[in-house]
């Protein structure tokens, strides 16, 4: 795999966008290159009093639409590459859902789970210093991601807050309540998600559905809880460890529960405190990747369908609630085999809209109640959802790259309005 591999692919979805959707050259010339990337190395003091230090990472891709806008991931792959494509991105998800922002990521290469929760506070406020002149409320606003949660946001907010000496919640989204998180942030990216299936999901030919959920972390679970709430069956779920199926349907809270608990995926019901097991069969994950269910929600990482597994694939529907899950090659081959994606720039970017309307409550330093964030979300989410599945109808082309020239439409007249040589032309 070379380099710069990631971001090449990310720039192929592009592409064919823009090969049906004429853009001003300079819009394209903006959006192909990022404004500024930032390497730092960040020391943590370990509780045995060594030193450590991880290598850490902020892209801010583009802003023509406004501030860079984008979440920090933790983990022990996270690479330059990585980060400039989730900002790239970041980019058109905003674009997507018409909030006023441009792309931005970060990311530090540190397995979470091997630092205690000091170390993971020293870490976190350690690549706040570093790029502390890099990001603010109107520049560059961070958030969650994957291994990142509302906790540590709290600990950046703090810590960013007293570098600038002066309280600043905007400069960070996915808060603690107590510290101006917005309410409904927690589940959104799974939220999002589900309003986008329900609303689509009749157009694509489905009704009560088989679900298969690969990956169980934040946008994993919630999406789970939604969709059986109005009685889909999720019949599938995998963590990075195992995978399970069970026939009959899973009780996601209550497997969610057990993982907290046990740290172990295993199909159970609670009654009480008491949980008792429920019959099911372990699976591999390409198994569960390659399941006869209506949707498969690849909800974990990069790459998880690509050229190798693609044609094994057996759902109607992909819905993309990772960032970034389904490679160029496979994207094809699902095309020929008719089974729609629902790109993960459209289908989660629920996460980053409750962060803008966290953002917004900062602003206003006025607070809203749960009801308003569910409806004002639930409006963006089907108007973009609605919007792109028009394009896809109208110009023949699929989910993403429908997805992609929505993105592209808003991200053109700004850039045409902060002025081109094409403007310049006709004054
Ligand atoms: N990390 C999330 C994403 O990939 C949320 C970003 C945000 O809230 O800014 O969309």
């Amino acid at each position: 795999m070379s380099e710069d591999s990631l971001f090449a692919e990310a720039e192929k979805q592009l592409d064919k966008a823009l090969a049906i959707y004429k853009v001003d050259p300079e819009t394209e010339l903006r959006l192909k290159i990022p404004q500024l990337s930032v390497q730092v190395g960040i020391p943590v003091r370990m509780d045995d009093g060594s030193l450590q230090i991880f290598k850490g990472y902020r892209v801010r891709y583009n802003t023509l639409l406004g501030p860079s806008k984008g979440g920090i991931r933790y983990h022990h792959t996270v690479t330059f590459d990585e980060v400039k494509s989730l900002a790239f991105w970041m980019t058109f998800k905003c674009a997507v859902v018409g909030l006023p922002y441009g792309g931005g990521k970060g990311g530090v290469t540190v397995d979470p789970r091997a630092l205690s929760q000091m170390e993971l506070e020293r870490l976190s406020r350690g690549y706040i210093a570093q790029i502390a002149n890099f990001i603010g409320p109107d520049l560059d606003i961070p958030a969650p991601d994957v291994y990142t949660n509302s906790t540590i946001m709290g600990w950046m907010v703090d810590e960013f807050s007293k570098i600038k000496r002066d309280w600043t919640p905007g400069v960070i989204t996915g808060k603690p309540i107590s510290l101006g998180g917005s309410l409904g942030r927690d589940d959104a990216t799974g939220r999002g998600g589900f309003y986008v299936f329900e609303i689509l999901r009749e157009k694509l030919g489905l009704a009560q559905s088989k679900i298969a959920i690969q990956g169980f972390g934040n946008a994993g679970t919630h999406f789970g809880k939604l969709a059986q709430s109005v009685g889909h069956k999720i019949v599938a779920v995998s963590d990075s460890k195992s995978a399970i199926y069970c026939e009959q349907g899973i009780d996601v809270a209550s497997v969610e529960r057990f993982k907290k608990e046990t740290g172990k995926l295993k199909a159970v019901v609670y009654k009480g405190d008491v949980a008792s097991e429920v019959s099911h069969q372990e699976i591999t994950h390409e198994e569960l990747l390659a399941l006869q269910v209506d949707c498969l929600a690849p909800a974990a990482l990069e790459k998880a369908i690509t050229g190798q597994n693609a044609a094994s694939i057996k759902a109607k529907v992909i819905l993309e609630l990772a960032n970034g899950p389904v490679t160029p090659e496979a994207d094809g081959i699902l095309e020929k085999k008719g089974v729609v994606v629902l790109p993960d720039i459209l289908a989660n970017a629920g996460g980053v809209t409750v962060s803008y309307f966290e953002w917004v409550q900062n602003k206003e330093g006025y607070y809203w109640e749960l009801e308003d964030v569910h409806t004002k979300l639930k409006a963006k989410m089907e108007k973009a959802a609605l919007e792109i599945y028009n394009i896809h109808k109208d110009s023949s082309c699929s989910m993403r790259t429908a997805a992609y020239v929505a993105a592209l439409k808003r991200l053109d007249a700004a850039s045409q309005a902060r002025g081109t040589a094409a403007l310049f032309r006709r004054i």
